[in-house]
Parts: C-alpha cells; structure tokens; sequence
C-alpha cells in the first residue's frame, strides 16, 4: 500500500456514496491517454472494479463491466483505444505477470487500470497515477497520486475541474 506524503501531487476526494464514485469515473475518463497505466490500491470492497466501471461507461462502453478476478484481465475496446483492466488478487507470486503474458498489454495505445498492482511486484509497469482507496465510515476517501509528468497533467485537470455535490 502506498502511502503519499501531502504535496501538491496528491489530490485527497472525500466520496461519500457510490455515485460518487461514478462522478469521479466521469471525469477521470477524459483525461486518460494512450500508454498511462493507473494503479488501484484499496482492500476489498473499497471501490476500484466500481470507479473502472464508470469511466468506462462515462467514454461510451454500453456492456457489462465485470470484475477481472478470475478472468485477471478484461479487455475492451473503445475508439480504437485499448483499455485493460487486471486485478491480481489472485497471484500466488508475482512472477505469474510474466507467465501470463501481460508485459505486452502495456503499449502505447492501451490504457493499462490495474486492480492489487502489489501482487505482481517487481514486474507490472510504473503508475502515470495512483489511486488509493480507504474505506471511511458509509464512504471512501480516495488519494489520488501523481507518479510521473503525465499522471501530473492529469491530476491538475482532475484538480482544476474537480466538483462533486457531496463536497
Ligand atoms: P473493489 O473492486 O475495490 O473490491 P467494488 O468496486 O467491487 O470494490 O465494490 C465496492 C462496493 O462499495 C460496491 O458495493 C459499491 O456500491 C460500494 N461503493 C463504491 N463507491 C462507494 C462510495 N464512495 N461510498 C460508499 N460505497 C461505495
Ligand atoms: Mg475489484
């Protein structure tokens, strides 16, 4: 579990129910651009396949948004841009990224959203941005994390049209 020091690379969203969540899928979406891969960090429960689901919805997917546990990954593509989305929970050891195959999902025209990044350590690509999830109360407070320059322009946009009626 990461845990960010308060600067100005870190943007703390207090959401207060799951359409919450939804609007900060919406407005997430826009801003993700081919090669990014995003890390989701939270116990179970917390709200990761959900926030997925939204941005997905919110770039036009009209289908089913399952989560990835035993299939590990779901593939969708979405004007020409593939979007990946993995949970490794159920790794037994992170060496089961390589043998699966997935180095290759993580190209310049897929955006790579990664459930329990922690269990393939030491092989699953850096994060452009790091979201991690606590569950507070009937809620979620979310840290999102810049980790480099691209995940820094996305969380100033995210920052500078962050609103949410919760707030
Ligand atoms: P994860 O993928 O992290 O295991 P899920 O997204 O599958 O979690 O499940 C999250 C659960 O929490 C869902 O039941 C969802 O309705 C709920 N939830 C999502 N966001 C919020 C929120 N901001 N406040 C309260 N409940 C939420
Ligand atoms: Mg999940």
């Amino acid at each position: 579990m990461h845990s960010p020091d308060h600067n100005q690379s870190t943007l703390t969203l207090h959401l207060s129910d799951e359409a919450a969540t939804a609007r900060l899928g919406c407005q997430l979406a826009p801003l993700l651009a081919p090669g990014m891969v995003v890390w989701l960090d939270g116990d179970l429960g917390a709200g990761k396949t959900t926030l997925v689901r939204a941005l997905l919805r919110a770039l036009g997917h009209g289908g089913p948004v399952r989560s990835p546990t035993y299939t590990l990954v779901e593939i969708y593509v979405i004007s020409r841009i593939y979007w990946y989305h993995f949970d490794f929970y159920r790794f037994n050891f992170p060496e089961e990224f390589l043998d699966a195959g997935f180095g290759e999902y993580f190209r310049d025209d897929a955006v790579c959203m990664v459930e329990w990044p922690e269990k393939a350590a030491g092989w699953v690509p850096a994060a452009d941005l790091v979201v991690i999830f606590h569950i507070v109360g009937e809620g979620r407070t979310l840290d999102v994390v810049a980790a480099s320059e691209e995940g820094q322009k996305c969380l100033n946009a995210l920052k500078s049209g962050w609103r949410d009626a919760g707030d």
